[in-house]
């Protein structure tokens, strides 16, 4: 590392006493760059063993890497927790301004533990750290309102962001979230559940500091060719244009987009929520994380009349993607677009991860269908698909519960499923509710064996689309490739850049860029760094009760076409049965 980087600095804060201490923990970084990589080895040596994720000892962990600040799309902050969702390994990424404002801070780290008597939030700069009375932001309804305030009252220096919960996490929902600058969040695995239960309500971070590197004028040429890479990229250019949302066309044709559950993988009223007429009709404006020149963040505007003037409109900007579009869309049977902002706009209100909610909303509608639940058990609410109100009412009482079936919903699928049935439809793998991917047995395997269960830890759906529909590939085969994809994307984490920048950053570039930094690492040295993560991941689930043995697998799965044909046991079993030896 460069010499005096502040990188190394680790922020240590005690809600309980109210207290700080800064430790340099360049050992860490050293070894292991940053981001989830020292994210890991922090939660490994700071999270008691069995311990309830709720409880005041129960650690939140924050980590940026060495290119934060420092080159294009490294934008990301990993948290890392242990889950009040699956009980084991909880990681989430969020981007906007959250990790350049940690680095701005000078801290490389930061580990929060203990828990607070009365709502607080915490604002921190370079060296201090106040704990402020946040009772009367606690129980708002929208959590937005809560982040303005802190806004307002906060004066900051620099570069600042804020980061708060909404009513979901306040009432522990396990699937809660943490939201960033309004439209960027740590989302999945439920991170804002552990804000509530620490009666942490958000937090502002902001400062000033500068970083070094070690030869100006290498570090600009390489900026100039990653920032030119970016902006000139095909794949980029369409995340600009019309964001992720490109790909529900495809996926809806293709057999591989979930629709009601599962039932279906293909919906024909799709056109009018595709990324494409979405951006034509509704778009508002497109917004990026911090140091990123692709801006692949889109917001459409909502206009709705007033209950009391239907001549006098509000305007709400409401940001969506593909994941929002299949989870609070398709996924429940929703395909008009004004019906579909409103839902995500509640969902993003309450402060849920729309993912799981839009899983949970679908599972629950099935439930109903088969009259394995009844109105009484939804608080009144009678549902059907694309029925976009009762969802909102469902959402409301789901995140505050009302009934016990709702609070067992309130844990998710898995949970609730083991309670009142339905476990052959309850769509959630490792215990969290699965991303809008139906492409075929990898893309299973990938949910299945990353080590935090979603889409984004090994893209096995991208080996469905670009080999499986085409080649023979054996089930050992897939779990190799999709093993070597997550130590590839530990690298990526631990330097904390998007992944939607892994088509750039291969590991000879990512070891040019932190030489830069003071990080003399080659390729091979990188891969087996990133190995030596993901492993470290495993040892904590395994270490939390996770086995390969225990994973439930719907049998819906098997049931719906998809752009292989169908999905096989027998693979999925010989794909598990081979990790075993490798992970377990
Ligand atoms: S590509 Fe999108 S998510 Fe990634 S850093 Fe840029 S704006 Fe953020």
């Amino acid at each position: 590392m460069i010499e005096n980087d502040t990188l190394s600095k680790v922020l240590y804060i005690d809600l309980t006493k109210k207290k700080f201490q800064i430790k340099d923990r360049k050992d860490l970084f050293e070894k292991y760059l940053g981001g989830t990589g020292v994210a890991t080895q922090l939660l490994l040596e700071e999270c008691p063993k069995g311990i309830d994720p709720f409880a005041p000892e129960s650690p939140i962990i924050f980590a940026v890497g060495p290119l934060t600040g420092a080159f294009p799309l490294a934008s990301k902050t990993s948290a890392m927790f242990k889950s009040p969702h699956t009980g084991d390994l909880g990681e989430s990424h969020a981007g906007g301004r959250s990790a350049i404002a940690i680095r701005m801070a000078g801290y490389g780290a930061i580990v929060i533990k203990g828990k607070s008597e009365i709502p607080i939030y915490l604002s921190i700069t370079s060296g201090k750290v106040q704990f402020k009375n946040a009772t009367t932001l606690w129980g708002m309804k929208d959590g937005s309102i809560a982040a303005k305030v802190m806004r307002q009252t906060e004066k900051g220096e620099g570069l600042r962001a804020i980061f708060r919960i909404g009513q979901a996490g306040e009432n522990l929902a396990t699937f809660a979230n943490v939201t960033t600058e309004t439209y960027r969040h740590f989302g999945r695995m439920g991170l804002g559940a552990i804000f509530g239960s620490k009666m942490l309500k958000g937090i502002v971070i902001s400062g000033k500091q500068a970083i070094e590197v070690s030869n100006k004028k290498e570090y600009r040429a390489l900026y100039d060719k990653i920032y030119d890479m970016a902006t000139e990229s095909p794949l980029m250019k369409k995340y600009h244009d019309v964001g992720t949302a490109i790909n529900i066309k495809s996926l809806n044709s293709a057999n591989a987009l979930p629709v009601k559950n599962l039932q279906q993988s293909s919906i024909d009223t799709i056109e009018a929520v595709t990324g494409e007429e979405i951006a034509k009709h509704h778009l508002a404006r497109r917004v990026a994380c911090a140091h990123c020149p692709v801006a692949c963040i889109h917001l459409a505007y909502l206009r709705e009349p007033y209950d009391d003037d239907p001549y006098f409109y509000k305007t709400t900007p409401v940001c969506y993607d593909f994941e929002l579009i299949y989870a609070l869309g398709t996924m429940v049977g929703i395909t008009e677009p004004k019906a579909m902002l409103k839902l995500i706009d509640i969902v993003e209100q309450v402060g849920v991860d729309a993912m799981s909610m839009g899983v949970i909303l679908s599972w629950i509608t099935e439930m109903f269908e088969k009259n394995l639940i009844t109105k009484d058990d939804l608080n009144g609410i009678s549902i059907s698909w694309g029925d976009a109100e009762g969802y909102i009412k469902l959402v409301k009482n789901v995140t505050k519960p009302t009934t016990d079936f709702l609070k067992a919903c309130s844990s998710g699928v898995s949970h609730a499923s083991s309670i009142y049935g339905g476990k052959e439809f309850a769509m959630s793998f490792g215990k969290n509710e699965m991303a809008g991917y139906h492409t075929g047995p990898a893309g299973y395997l990938g949910f299945l064996l990353g080590a935090r269960h979603s889409h984004l830890d090994n893209g096995g759906y991208s080996i469905d689309q670009k080999e499986l529909v085409n080649t023979e590939v054996t089930p050992k085969e897939v779990v190799d490739k999709l093993l070597e994809e997550e130590a590839i994307r530990q690298i990526l984490s631990s330097i904390a850049v998007c992944f939607f920048a892994r088509g750039i950053y291969d590991l000879k570039l990512v070891s040019e860029a932190i030489k830069l930094l003071g990080f003399d690492m080659d390729d091979k040295k990188l891969f087996e760094i990133g190995k030596q993560i993901h492993l470290k991941k495993y040892q904590f689930k395994i270490r939390e009760g996770f086995s390969i043995d225990k994973l439930e697998i719907p049998e819906r799965i098997y049931e719906t076409n998809d752009p292989t044909g169908k999905i096989t046991k027998e693979f999925i079993n010989e794909g598990l049965d081979y990790a075993k030896n490798l992970i377990n």
